[in-house]
């Protein structure tokens, strides 16, 4: 079972006690846009429902548990476990609502990953490949690929492929041993 308050600038605010841990959701949605951010807090199971609060700067989220009550700051997207109980008036208490569960949260989707590449170290996706100097680690690829690609070599000096009897990099004209 999960908490959520909504807030009047579109904001909602979710809790969810998980085990041990509270689960506190922060989701903006605005036109279209999603944004979610996510904080757990190790505080021990819930002996009351939770309460929010609405501070001049924020919210104030009070969770009781056995082991004493924790009060968590809710700053746009960011949290804090604040160090003192701040003192909250009840006139400033918001409605919360029961739900079933925090909503998954919608990662936009990714990005393609473009090859990574650091001095002689370089990265591959989809196939995965890695190269270092000469090494080189692929996976994903096909069975007479990965043949042809073991026979390749690479140059050490800039990392360009080398013909196997190549005695000196076509690229950069390195020595090859
Ligand atoms: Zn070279």
């Amino acid at each position: 079972m999960a908490y959520v308050g909504e807030l009047d600038t579109g904001q909602k605010i979710y809790l969810e006690n998980q085990g041990t841990q509270t689960l506190i959701t922060s989701i903006f949605s605005g036109s279209g846009q999603q944004q979610q951010s996510s904080n757990s807090i190790s505080t021990g199971s819930w002996t009351a429902e939770p309460e929010m609060y609405k501070t001049s700067n924020g919210v104030i989220v009070e969770i009781t548990t056995a082991g004493g009550k924790y009060c968590v700051q809710i700053q746009g997207s960011s949290m804090s476990v604040m160090n003192e109980t701040p003192s909250l008036s009840k006139e400033r208490q918001m409605q919360m609502r029961q739900v079933e569960s925090t909503p998954a949260s919608s990662m936009p989707p990714m990005e393609p990953m473009k090859p990574m590449k650091m001095g002689d170290m370089e990265m591959k996706m989809n196939p995965m490949e890695m190269r270092m100097g000469n090494m080189q680690m692929r996976m994903g690829s096909s069975t007479s690929d990965e043949i042809h690609q073991s026979k390749r070599r690479f140059c050490s000096q800039c990392g360009e492929s080398v013909h196997p009897n190549d005695r000196f990099c076509s690229s950069c004209g390195h020595r090859l041993d």
